[in-house]
């Protein structure tokens, strides 16, 4: 009687030390971070990987979920959306063009989101209190060096120099080292790097990165990245027609390959107007695959050309990136590139921010900004999304239960 006490008593811990809350069954992990591209296990706990097994037994969970035949990788991470959303905060001077995170970014798998500096240090705390800090989605941010934010890109804001304070763009980012993880200049559009400057000279200040948008830039672009951006500073929009980025003969022009060996990273940011075959489809051909994979969201790309981050993933399958260097480019290279290694892996201890992902084959297609159309013969879809461990997308309803004899507390007729 006292062993079978015992016995009870020592089983009893051991599932409690093992038990888990959640195990995703069979699906096929993609985890670049940790060299993880097979069949496997995962196991949420209290919030956080607790194992990636081939194996695990399904009883050793409160909740198990059959995934197989899907892949299951970190949650995607979109280093460039535009969510400061509400009555008044626009992208461009004509309206709210900002979204909702989490309306947009969980139904693509995405987990964490960083704005592209939407806010200024001048509204940068009205931002955080409202949506930062209230988001499911892990919101982070870029403080635009131009004090009212992207407001509009005519003379009295984006062109603003005057309202270009590094310090305090610095002081604003250092007390908020929490959640602001660059320093961003957009939208310039005078024949100077003023913007670039005063930017890079925040981020020196605050011992950040900075992001620049390339495109309206009256100025050479070969001088941005090899000159005036610093080691781990990102250029977005960079597939965007008509930079230069190739040579005479069409060949990816050299000094992008002295560029990248700086270090300066290079960051897709599609948008509504900044992402064009002309230079995507050769430059990815020849192998300049995009450091990072991001959206540019606003209400102005998602219902065009870009549509979501999956879809912008499919974009560069359909171009010839492998499947696991496109979960990269959306996962761990941007966590790196806004220094949050913690983020972009499904690690054992990482916070479970998961996407289960579904590879459709068939005859798909991909345009664009300009309308310009390519085919590929796979796409993307998302099937579940969690965050911190929770289930906040549920596309086939995996974690329901037949509702027949279920307790499930339907209200009394
Ligand atoms: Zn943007």
């Amino acid at each position: 009687m006292k062993f079978a006490v015992a016995l009870l008593t020592f089983s009893w811990l051991a599932f409690s030390q093992q038990g888990f809350d959640l195990i995703l069954k069979g699906g096929h992990v993609i985890d670049p971070r940790n060299g993880v591209d097979a069949v496997r296990d995962v196991a949420i706990r209290g919030g956080r990987i607790a194992a990636v097994e081939p194996g695990l037994p399904a009883g050793g969970a409160t909740r198990t979920i059959d995934v197989s035949g899907l892949y299951v990788t970190p949650g995607l991470v979109d280093i460039h959306v535009h969510v400061f959303w509400g009555p008044r905060h626009g992208v461009t001077a004509d309206g709210d063009h900002c979204v909702q995170p989490d309306a947009v970014g969980f139904r693509a798998g995405v987990t964490t989101m960083v704005d592209a500096g939407s806010a200024g240090w001048r509204d940068f705390p009205e931002f955080r209190r409202r949506v930062i800090d209230t988001a499911q989605t892990r919101v982070l941010a870029m403080i635009n060096i131009v004090g009212v934010g992207m407001l509009g890109e005519d003379d009295a804001v984006d062109q603003n120099q005057f309202d270009m304070n590094p310090q305090l763009v610095a002081d604003m980012a250092r007390r908020n080292a929490d959640v602001v993880v660059a320093i961003k200049s957009a939208h310039w559009r005078q024949k100077n790097f003023i913007s670039v400057e005063k930017a890079v000279e925040a981020g020196n200040l605050a011992n950040l990165p900075v992001m620049v948008d390339f495109g309206y830039f009256d100025k050479p672009y070969q001088v941005l990245v090899t000159d005036k951006l610093r080691s781990g500073d990102i250029s977005t929009h960079f597939y965007r027609w008509p930079a230069p980025l190739l040579d005479a003969n069409g060949k990816v022009a050299e000094y992008l390959y002295v560029a990248r060996k700086r270090g300066v990273k290079f960051d897709v940011g599609h948008g509504g107007g900044s992402f064009h075959f002309p230079n995507a489809e050769p430059l990815v051909r020849q192998g300049f695959w995009p450091d990072s994979i991001s959206t540019d969201l606003h209400s102005g790309s998602i219902n065009g050309a870009m549509i979501n981050m999956l879809n912008v993933m499919s974009k560069f399958l359909a171009l010839g990136v492998p499947l696991s260097e496109v979960i990269r480019e959306s996962t761990s290279n941007p966590a790196l590139e806004i220094r949050r290694p913690q983020l972009g892996h499904i690690g054992v201890g990482a916070d479970a921010d998961v996407a289960v992902l579904r590879l459709e084959h068939g005859k798909f297609g991909y345009v664009d900004v300009k309308g310009g159309r390519i085919e590929g013969s796979r796409r993307l879809g998302c099937e579940m999304t969690l965050r911190g461990g929770k289930i906040v997308f549920d596309f086939n309803g995996r974690a329901g239960v037949p509702w027949r004899g279920a307790n499930l507390d339907y209200p009394v007729r």
